[in-house]
């Protein structure tokens, strides 16, 4: 099985769109068998599909006036995040 290092690394490069059938494939295998990195694959694949859709605004509690991120913060997270996949690769 490939190590959490390895397979942090692959998901990495699977959400660039860099990633390889083989090396996917055996992310898949270590996915079933470990809850960190399936929680990890989580809360990575959820941030980017927020960052992607620009609807951060709608997660706010019911009832509260909706948080508006302005275009410069939504870019200050996405870099955080790109950033954080790249210190998780060159690991
Ligand atoms: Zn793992």
């Amino acid at each position: 099985m490939m190590s959490c290092a390895e397979a942090a690394r692959v998901m990495s490069d699977q959400l660039n769109g860099a990633a390889k059938n083989g090396m996917r494939l055996r992310l898949r295998l270590h996915l079933l068998m470990c809850s960190g990195c399936q929680q990890y694959w989580k809360q990575l694949t959820l941030l980017r599909r927020w960052l992607k859709s620009g609807r951060l605004g709608q997660v706010s509690p019911a009832g509260r006036e909706p948080l508006k991120l302005e275009t410069s913060a939504r870019a200050r997270i996405e870099d955080k995040f790109q950033a954080e996949l790249h210190r998780v690769k060159s690991d």
